[in-house]
C-alpha cells in the first residue's frame, strides 16, 4: 500500500529513543532522559496568557490567512530587522507550524528530481530526510575535528546540480558554531554560483563562547537575495509544543511556500501564532534566563564528558548539546554509537542518541536540556558505565 518515497524514510531516531525511555519510566526504571531537543522549560506566562486571551475574545475560531496573520509577521518582521539587522518586507515572510514545515515546504517548492543539496554532516536527521522527501539529493560536507564547516568544504561538494546549500549554526546535533568569515565566504559563493543559502537559525539565542551568532542574510543585500533564513519561537521562547516556525527570503520561494501551504495544512494554528506575537514583542528576559541556565550546563556537560578517559568533545558554543566522540569504547559487544546507548540504557538508565542518526557513527549526541541535578547524576552513572567497558 505504501509508496517508495514513504518507505525510503525511517522513523526520527531521536524521537525514538525518547519512546523507548518514556516506555522504561513508565515501567519503574530510574530513567534520566538526555536525547531531547526540547527545553526543559514551561512557556513564558505573558506567551501562554496571550493566547488565552486570543481564544476567550473569539479571535482564532476561523482560518487565517494560510501563512499567517498580517499583524504576525510584522511582529516578525520587526523581530528580523532588531535581532538580525536584515529588513524583509511582509511579502518576504511566512508562517508555518514549525521551523520544520518551513524546511520541508522550501525543498518541496525548489527541488526538482536529483537537485543536490549540500550539508555538513553531522547533521540534524529531519535536514537530509526531507531533501529526500522532496526527490533531492543530500550531499555531505564531512566536518573536521572541531566540528565547524567551512567554506572549503562545502565547494568541495559542488556540481551543476547543486541547488541549495544548507547551514545550522549553532548546530544540531553538535553545538558548533561556524566562524562569521566562513558564513560570509559561503553566502559570497552562494550569490556567485546563484544557489539559495538555507539557513536554520534556531538555536541563534543559546551562544556561550567567543564566537558570534551571525544570519548571513544581514552580510549584504547581494547575500540576503539568496538566503532564506529559517527560524521558529520553538527553542528560544520554550514553546517546542505550540508548533510555530517562519522564514525570511526571496519572494518567488516565499510566495510559492504560501501556495504549496494553503494546500496542505492551511494557516499554523491561530492561538500559537497569537502566543508568537507576544513572544515577539513582549519581555524577552525570559530568553536571557534560559540561556544562563543552559550556559552552566553546558560548562559542567562539558567538563564532565572531557573528564572521562578517551573521550574526545569539541567546544560545544551554541544550542543545547554535546557530541562527545566515543568510538574509544566500542569493542566486544559494543560495536558502534547505537550498542553504546543501547548499553548506557540498560547499565547506567540513561538515554541519550546514537550519533548514527545524525550520521556520525563514533559520536553520541547528550542534550543539556534536564536539571542541572539530574545532568550531575547522569554524567555520573556515565562516567562510572563506560569505565567497566576499558
Ligand atoms: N531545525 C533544527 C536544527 C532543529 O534542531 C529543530 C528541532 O529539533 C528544528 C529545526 C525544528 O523546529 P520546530 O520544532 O520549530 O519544527
Amino acid at each position: 500500500m505504501l509508496s517508495t518515497r514513504i518507505k525510503s524514510i525511517p522513523p526520527s531516531a531521536t524521537n525514538a529513543v525518547d519512546a523507548k525511555a518514556s516506555e522504561l519510566i513508565k515501567a519503574g526504571k530510574p530513567v534520566l532522559k538526555f536525547g531531547i531537543g526540547a527545553p526543559d522549560f514551561d512557556t513564558p506566562e505573558h506567551i501562554k496568557k496571550a493566547a488565552c486571551q486570543a481564544t476567550m475574545k473569539g479571535r482564532v475560531a476561523k482560518y487565517t490567512p494560510a501563512g499567517g496573520l498580517p499583524e504576525l509577521k510584522e511582529a516578525i518582521q520587526a523581530k528580523f530587522k532588531h535581532e538580525n539587522q536584515i529588513d524583509y518586507e511582509l511579502n518576504e515572510i511566512v508562517a508555518a507550524a514549525g521551523a520544520k514545515q518551513i524546511l520541508y515546504n522550501t525543498f518541496q517548492v525548489i527541488l526538482n528530481k536529483g537537485d543536490e543539496v549540500i550539508m555538513p554532516a553531522p547533521t540534524w536527521v529531519t535536514h537530509f530526510e526531507q531533501v529526500k522527501l522532496a526527490g533531492g539529493i543530500p550531499l555531505f560536507a564531512e566536518l573536521p575535528k572541531d566540528l565547524k564547516l567551512t567554506c572549503n568544504l562545502v565547494q568541495e561538494k559542488l556540481s551543476a546540480r547543486t541547488k541549495a546549500i544548507l547551514i545550522n549554526s549553532p548546530s544540531n546535533p553538535t553545538g558548533a558554531l561556524m566562524e562569521p568569515k566562513e558564513i560570509r565566504k559561503i553566502g559570497e559563493l552562494c550569490t556567485k554560483k546563484n544557489i539559495l543559502l538555507v539557513s536554520d537559525e534556531c538555536y541563534e539565542h543559546f551562544v556561550f563562547g567567543n564566537t558570534p551568532f551571525v544570519s548571513p542574510a544581514s552580510l549584504s543585500p547581494e547575500i540576503k537575495a539568496i538566503t532564506l533564513t529559517v527560524n521558529a519561537v520553538s527553542k528560544t521562547y520554550a514553546m517546542t509544543g505550540w508548533r510555530l516556525g517562519y522564514a525570511g527570503g526571496p519572494t518567488e520561494i516565499i510566495k510559492a511556500m504560501h501556495i504549496l501551504q494553503s494546500h496542505s495544512t492551511g494557516n499554523p494554528s491561530a492561538p500559537a501564532q497569537f502566543a508568537a506575537m507576544a513572544a515577539f514583542t513582549g519581555p524577552q528576559d525570559c530568553i536571557d534566563e534560559m540561556r544562563e541556565a543552559f550556559r552552566k550546563r553546558r560548562d559542567y556537560v562539558l567538563r564532565a564528558w572531557r573528564e572521562i578517559p578517551k573521550i574526545e568533545c569539541a567546544d560545544a558554543d551554541g544550542a543545547f548539546y554535546v557530541f562527545p566522540k566515543v568510538s574509544a569504547y566500542f569493542r566486544g559487544n559494543i560495536k558502534n554509537s547505537s550498542d553504546l546507548c543501547t548499553y548506557l540504557l540498560k547499565e547506567a538508565n540513561v538515554a541519550l542518541v546514537p550519533g548514527s542518526a545524525f550520521l556520525a557513527d563514533k559520536y553520541v549526541r547528550f542534550s543539556y536540556a534536564s536539571s542541572l541535578e539530574d545532568i550531575k547524576e547522569g554524567m555520573e552513572r556515565i562516567r562510572k558505565a563506560l569505565a567497566i567497558t576499558l
